[in-house]
């Protein structure tokens, strides 16, 4: 049975949670089956596809949720990373899947032309694609030790613990400049962030300038697969 007269919400796109729903984008039509064999055991089952459309528009969502600029929001991952960086991604995912595996934090460094931010933003696209259940954050430095800043003032600490509870937190532009890094406290807090992080296994993905930047917040690099950008 065709369902034609869904209420126009959401570009058209709708994705209310019934058993089968109707894309007037693509023509999709109810909920498609697809077949599936489970590696470990054999058994075949049914699962429910999504069409492309509902996934890329949840996936948008979720970038917007994680701070992911609008102009970065479009971009098609498959075009803007190589064979060789998608692979190092789902590495890098593969920590979610096996629970004896250790996550490593990641860094991207690279003077101020090398689109580290474009590669962070399309990198976070990749990796909710990849998992729609993953929550992925992403924040400047500058905003992060704002938010920190504005903790000693108000005493509410809910939003930086926050940051402890994201799956994937990326932080963007740590410099060595800002003078909330002449703050000891701010700096306490800050690589408490990591230590809570690293306990759970939550990975964190770093961008800066040049590794001497690490040396000024004592970030020991050790504690990063670092990743050149020129
Ligand atoms: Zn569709």
């Amino acid at each position: 049975m065709e369902i034609s007269n869904y209420d126009d919400w959401n570009d058209g796109l709708d994705f209310r949670p019934t058993y089968s729903y109707f894309c007037e984008k693509c023509g999709y039509k109810g909920t498609f089956l697809k077949k599936a064999t489970d590696p470990e055991t054999g058994l075949s089952y049914t699962i429910a596809q999504d069409c492309e459309c509902k996934v890329e528009y949840i996936a948008k969502m979720r970038m917007k949720a994680a701070g992911i600029h609008p102009s970065y929001r479009d971009l098609d991952c498959k075009k803007e990373l190589n064979e060789k960086e998608q692979q190092a991604l789902d590495k890098f995912y593969d920590f979610y899947k096996d629970e004896n595996k250790i996550a490593k934090n990641l860094l991207v460094y690279g003077p101020n032309q090398s689109k580290k931010t474009k590669f962070l933003a399309v990198a976070s696209k990749y990796l909710i694609m990849k998992s729609l259940n993953l929550t992925v954050k992403y924040i400047t430095f500058h905003d992060l030790l704002l938010t920190i800043n504005k903790t000693w003032k108000t005493g509410d600490y809910s939003e930086v613990e926050e940051f402890y509870s994201y799956d994937i937190l990326i932080i963007d532009k740590v410099e060595a400049g800002t003078h909330f890094v002449k703050q000891n406290m701010n700096m306490v807090t800050f690589n408490s962030i990591f230590d809570k992080r690293d306990l759970e296994q939550k990975p964190t993905i770093v961008s800066c300038g040049k590794l001497d930047d690490l040396d000024y917040i004592n970030l020991d690099a050790g504690r990063f697969i670092p990743r050149e950008m020129k």
